[in-house]
C-alpha cells in the first residue's frame, strides 16, 4: 500500500489522497495549501464539488477568455475526436493543423510567416531560444546569450527560467545549472504616464556593450504577467525594436499571456505597433481547453536556419500539433476572427477603471495597504504593501462566491471576456474588500 486515502468528499473527490501524493503548481508535498475541488466549469463559472459557484476571476491563468464549456469549442473537439484525437506530425500532417496556422498567421503581424507548434508556453520559449541560438549558428557566427529585464516571467523550463526574473524564479537554486543571461531593470515609465526616455539608457548600453554575445532581446510586451503583472509605456518596446535592429539583435516578443485580445489589442505588441522577429503564443491559443502553444518566426529567420548546418529547427515533440488540440485552437481562433472580442474587452476595461479606480483617493490610496491600482484591457491588478495570506485571502474569496487566486503582493484579475457587468462587479467588490482586510494579509 503506497497510497494514503481518506474519505471521499460528497463530489467523490479524494482529498486526503489529493494531498498526500500530488503536487499542484508551487506547492510543497509536505506542507501544501488547501485546494478545493471543482465538479464543472460553465461559462464565467467554476462549480465547486459542495455545488458553489464563483465567479471566475483567472481565466485560469489568461486562458480561458471565452469562457469554460464554451459550444463552439466543444463541438470543435467533439468532431475532431470522432475523427482522431492524434496521430504523429513527423511525416503527416492534418487540416486541423492546416487551419489553426493558417487562421494564426492572419492574426500576428504580418512579417511573421513560419510557425512551430509546440506543447505549452515554457515550450514555445525553448523553441523560440533554439531558434535563435541556431539563427546565430547558421550564420556562422554562434552567440549564445539573451539580454532581458527584471520581472519578466517565461516559463518554468530551464532556458525560459534562465530569462525570467532571477530573485522570482530563484536562480540562486540553480547555480551552475542554469545558463546566465543579462538582465537590466525592468521599464519603469507606467502604460499611461508621460514616457521617460532614460528608462531605455541601461537597455542601450547593455545591447552597445554586448551586442555580439547576444542572440537575442526576449520581452513581453507591456504586461509582464507572473513576474509582477506590471504594465510599461509601449514607447520602451519601440525604442527596444530599434536598437534591436540597430544591433542586428533578433527581438523575441512572448505573447504566450498578452495574446488573443487581453489587452485590447489582438497582440500586446499591437500597443507600439512592433512586429518581433520571433513570438510566442500559448494559453488562451485554444481558449483555454487545453494546452497548445505556437513559435513564429519570419521567413528570413527561418531560411537562415535552413541553409545552415543541420539546416533542421531541432525539435520535434511527440505531440506536435496535436490535432484534437489543433481543432479547437481553429475553433477558438474563428471566434476571436469575429470580432465581439473587442467590444468586450473594452467594457471590462471601463469597468475595471471605474471600479477598481473607486480605491484611489486625491493623494494615493484608501487604507494603508495599497500600493498602486492598475488596469490594462481585461486585467485590473492591485498591488499590496504587505504579502497576502494565501489560505487566508482564498477562503475569503471562495465565501465571497469568486475565484480570484492571489500572489505575493497582487491581488489581481483578469476575467473571461464574457463576464457580465454584475458578475464584474462581484470581483472587484471582493477584490476591494479583500485588500483593505488586514488579517488577510501576513505581517
Ligand atoms: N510566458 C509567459 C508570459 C507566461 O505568462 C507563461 C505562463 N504563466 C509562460 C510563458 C509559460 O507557459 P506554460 O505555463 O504554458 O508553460
Amino acid at each position: 500500500m503506497n497510497s494514503t486515502t481518506g474519505r471521499p468528499s460528497e463530489s467523490g473527490i479524494d482529498l486526503a489522497f489529493d494531498r498526500a501524493h500530488i503536487w499542484h503548481p508551487y506547492t510543497s508535498m509536505t506542507d501544501p495549501l488547501p485546494v478545493y475541488p471543482v465538479s464543472g466549469a460553465d461559462g464565467v463559472y467554476i462549480e465547486l464539488a459542495d455545488g458553489r459557484r464563483l465567479v471566475d476571476g483567472m481565466s485560469s491563468w489568461w486562458a480561458a477568455q471565452h469562457g469554460y464549456r464554451h459550444p463552439e469549442l466543444t463541438a470543435a473537439a467533439a468532431a475532431q475526436l470522432d475523427k482522431m484525437a492524434h496521430v504523429m506530425f513527423g511525416g503527416l500532417t492534418h487540416a486541423p493543423a492546416v487551419d489553426v496556422c493558417r487562421r494564426l498567421l492572419d492574426l500576428v503581424p504580418d512579417n511573421l510567416e513560419c510557425v512551430f507548434l509546440a506543447d505549452s508556453g515554457s515550450v514555445a520559449v525553448e523553441v523560440a531560444v533554439k531558434t535563435a541560438v541556431q539563427y546565430w549558428a547558421a550564420r556562422g557566427r554562434p552567440r549564445s546569450r539573451f539580454l532581458t529585464v527584471g520581472g519578466g516571467y517565461h516559463g518554468d523550463t530551464f532556458a525560459a527560467m534562465s530569462v525570467c526574473d532571477p530573485v522570482n524564479s530563484m536562480h540562486s537554486l540553480y547555480a551552475r545549472f542554469l545558463p546566465e543571461q543579462i538582465f537590466v531593470p525592468a521599464p519603469q515609465t507606467r502604460f499611461d504616464g508621460e514616457w521617460q526616455s532614460s528608462d531605455l539608457a541601461a537597455f542601450q548600453t547593455a545591447l552597445a556593450g554586448r551586442h555580439e554575445e547576444i542572440a537575442a532581446v526576449i520581452l513581453e510586451p507591456v504586461i509582464q504577467g507572473a513576474g509582477g503583472m506590471r504594465i510599461y509605456h509601449p514607447e520602451y518596446l519601440r525604442g527596444v525594436r530599434r536598437l534591436c535592429d540597430e544591433y542586428g539583435v533578433l527581438l523575441i516578443l512572448d505573447e504566450i499571456a498578452t495574446g488573443f485580445g487581453r489587452t485590447g489589442k489582438m497582440f500586446a505588441c499591437e500597443h507600439a505597433a512592433v512586429q518581433p522577429d520571433i513570438m510566442c503564443v500559448g494559453k488562451a491559443l485554444t481558449g483555454g481547453m487545453m494546452t497548445l502553444s505556437a513559435m513564429l518566426c519570419t521567413r528570413q529567420v527561418a531560411e537562415q536556419i535552413g541553409g545552415g548546418r543541420p539546416g533542421v529547427l531541432m525539435h520535434g515533440p511527440t505531440f506536435m500539433g496535436n490535432p484534437l488540440a489543433c481543432a479547437v485552437a481553429a475553433a477558438n481562433l474563428a471566434i476571436l476572427q469575429r470580432g465581439e472580442w473587442r467590444a468586450q474587452v473594452a467594457a471590462v476595461e471601463a469597468q475595471l477603471k471605474r471600479e477598481l479606480g473607486r480605491l484611489k483617493t486625491d493623494g494615493g490610496f484608501i487604507g494603508g495597504n495599497i500600493r498602486d491600482v492598475r488596469v490594462l484591457g481585461a486585467v485590473g491588478v492591485v498591488e499590496t504593501v504587505r504579502p497576502v495570506d494565501m489560505a487566508a485571502m482564498q477562503a475569503f474569496f471562495v465565501e465571497a462566491g469568486v475565484w480570484i487566486r492571489p500572489f505575493g503582493r497582487l491581488v489581481y484579475i483578469m476575467p473571461p471576456f464574457i463576464v457580465r457587468p454584475a458578475e464584474l462587479t462581484r470581483l472587484t467588490a471582493a477584490l476591494a474588500e479583500a485588500v483593505q482586510r488586514p488579517e488577510l494579509f501576513l505581517p
